[in-house]
């Protein structure tokens, strides 16, 4: 299937060329820009903070020890005088030095007190060096004056500032000027150097920090920009894949629609019976060729991710009436039964995409009965508060080897043995069904015995609209397949009941849709009239010759469309009755979303060609149910 002419059509739908490419270079150099900015910034704010932080600590201490001096500054005067080691003042000086040094100094290197002695040289009185306790330089050497101790010197105030020297490396130094208190004389200056090897190993570990953030931003903004360039891409792409599936939905159905319908008004008939097989096998090729196109658009949706639910609020009982009525059909003249078993406590409505619960349902379902030839299917209902509904489909079946249960539901996958070697199938329907569940936001599991049987567990949470419990009543009600025994009556067939009164218009542009139409009503005993587009159809309503108790009305007609032709009979005729005649699309045009936009385009009803005869069925039921005289015939 894989390599289906369908398939290759939808998976190679025309696409749209992205133009955008160079715009995407110039902004991704743009924004790399921008990053090295905001890197660079980032640096040197930081650099500069941390300069100011370490600067900050040292001229504390700085201060500290020139406080210290201060309280002396005879002694600090003496001291500068003789520079005896062997002094009171150098040892007291030297331990209060030394015991600040390595309380408080954590990555100061040279902790000293100086004066300054010309005016380019320094001289130090004492010098202390961390590494060392011992290794104090001896008073009175001197250097020529930095730039930064020049500036303590002049202004006689605090500085910072840092300088490289061979020997130690580069430092930042802060120094605090010395005075006497009582006279307010400059004595000198005390200086304190922390290593700026700390320092720069501590902005290179930034550095590393805000240039891989910024790395990490610039890579986040070239996959945010390719994210949304593929975006845009797969958008254009989805467009007009999601266009040409339409299209191609369309084409597929309308010559669908005279095969399976031709097919089966004939079959309506007396026919010798070669002929009879010959026209079945015509409708079930044609009914599996339609359930191939559903599936495919399915799956391509899913793929393409255009897929959208539409929850509404629903009857359960409706839903397993729905459902049941189109499975007993199925079986056809196997001898197996179709079982209910539902929990009566479940609430009567409730909000969820009412349509894809019925496919998942009717997968499951056709599949049981595909892959059963004898005893019997049960359809279980369950309701858990937290879980919400609880599907189980049972069959008495062929069953599926444990090892082949999980390949069950990826796509095209079909379990290859001699059971099933004659049973049709593409292996998408679990794929789909999968999907379904799990778009709805619900579980799916198997469980499987060979020969013996199957059980598929659907969980879904919906809504809850009515919490009164379907009760007893109608579970009985449901349990008696009044509707599956009408259609037993004559096997594969459906008993319609006389509508002799009623007079219905069909709408369409193609003859063989015409006599589709017309073939599928008959049986009906209605009075039938027809029109060939739009136009011709708005006048009849307005003529009012006939009053139609029902309009089936096609989309796309040339001149005037269905849609028009509905807008122009609802808003501009004017009368009671074109106001209110039920008008139900009956159209090629079936992908997701079609039937909410007929419902809002003044349409009653949607039915999808090729037509259904149960969901036709259906509305004749509904639309003229309370008109016809209640006779039936069984064809
Ligand atoms: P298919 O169109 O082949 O039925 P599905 O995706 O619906 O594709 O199922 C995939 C395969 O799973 C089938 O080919 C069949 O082998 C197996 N399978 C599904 N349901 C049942 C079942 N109720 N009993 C036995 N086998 C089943």
């Amino acid at each position: 299937m894989q390599d289906g002419w369908i398939y290759r059509m939808i998976k190679t739908a025309p696409e749209k060329k992205g133009t955008k490419g160079k715009k995407y270079i110039y902004i991704i150099c743009f924004l790399a820009f921008c990053v090295m900015v905001f890197a660079g910034i980032v640096y040197s704010v930081t650099s500069q903070t941390l300069k100011q932080q370490m600067g900050n600590k040292c001229l504390g201490i700085a201060y500290a020890v020139a406080a210290l001096l201060e309280e002396d500054p005879d002694g600090y005067k003496a001291f500068i005088q003789s520079l005896d080691t062997e002094s009171d003042y150098y040892i007291r000086t030297k331990a209060i030095i030394e015991k600040i040094r390595f309380g408080n100094l954590d990555n100061v290197v040279f902790l000293y007190s100086e004066i300054r002695v010309s005016e380019d040289e320094m001289m130090y009185l004492f010098d202390g060096e961390k590494a060392d306790a011992e290794t104090f330089s001896p008073p009175g050497t001197q250097e020529p004056l930095t730039a930064a101790r020049r500036a303590a010197y002049e202004s006689r105030g605090a500085h910072i500032g840092d300088f490289a020297a061979e020997v130690w490396g580069t430092l930042l130094s802060a120094y605090a000027p010395v005075f006497n208190r009582t006279t307010g004389e400059f004595l000198g200056i005390v200086g304190a150097d922390v290593s700026i090897e700390h320092y720069n190993a501590v902005m290179q570990k930034q550095f590393t920090l805000i240039l891989g953030s910024a790395m990490i931003m610039l890579l986040m903004c070239y996959s945010i920009i390719r994210l949304n360039r593929e975006k845009t891409r797969s958008d254009e792409e989805n467009f007009s894949k999601s266009s040409f599936l339409a299209r191609m939905s369309h084409e597929m159905r309308t010559p669908l629609n005279a095969i399976i319908g031709l097919s089966e008004v004939e079959l309506q008939n007396d026919l010798p019976q070669n002929m009879r097989v010959s026209l079945e096998k015509i409708y079930n090729s044609g009914s599996h060729l339609l359930g191939i196109i559903n599936d495919l658009l399915d799956i391509s949706k899913i793929e393409s991710g255009t897929f959208e639910l539409a929850p509404v609020n629903y009857s359960v009982a409706n839903l397993i009436d729905d459902t049941v009525q189109f499975n007993s059909v199925r079986i056809g003249t196997k001898p197996v039964t179709l079982e209910l078993s539902l929990d009566e406590k479940t609430p009567r409505g409730l909000y969820g995409d009412e349509m894809r619960i019925k496919q998942i349902l009717n997968n499951l379902l056709s599949n049981a009965v595909k892959y059963t030839e004898k005893g019997k299917v049960t359809l279980e209902l369950d309701w858990e508060r937290n879980n919400g509904l609880i599907f189980t489909v049972r069959d008495t079946g062929i069953g599926i080897k444990k090892e082949n249960l999980d390949k069950l539901f990826s796509e095209y996958y079909r379990v290859e043995n001699r059971e099933n070697r004659y049973i049709e199938g593409t292996g998408l329907g679990l794929s789909i069904t999968k999907n379904l569940v799990e778009l709805m936001g619900g579980t799916i599991t198997v469980e499987s015995e060979p020969g013996k049987g199957s059980a598929f567990t659907v969980k879904l949470r919906q809504g809850i609209v009515d919490e009164t419990p379907i009760g007893s009543e109608t579970v009985e009600k449901l349990r008696s397949f009044q509707f599956a025994e009408r259609r037993s009556a004559r096997g594969k067939k459906l008993v319609r009941t006389q509508m002799p009164h009623c007079k219905v218009l069909i709408v369409d542009d193609v003859p063989t849709n015409l006599d589709v139409a017309k073939g599928l009503l008959r049986p009906y005993g209605l009075v039938i009239d027809t029109a060939a587009g739009g136009r011709e159809a708005v006048e009849k309503i307005r003529e009012e010759k006939t009053r139609y108790d029902v309009v089936f009305m096609d989309h796309m007609m040339p001149e005037m469309d269905g849609i028009e032709a509905t807008r122009v009979i609802r808003s501009e005729i004017g009368t009671e009755y074109a106001r209110t005649v039920p008008i139900i699309a009956l159209t090629a045009n079936a992908l997701r979303g079609s039937e909410e936009m007929f419902l809002s385009n003044g349409f009653d009803a949607f039915i999808s060609k090729p037509i259904d005869i149960m969901q036709l069925d259906v509305a004749l039921q509904r639309w003229l149910g309370n008109r016809h005289s209640g006779a039936e015939a069984a064809l």
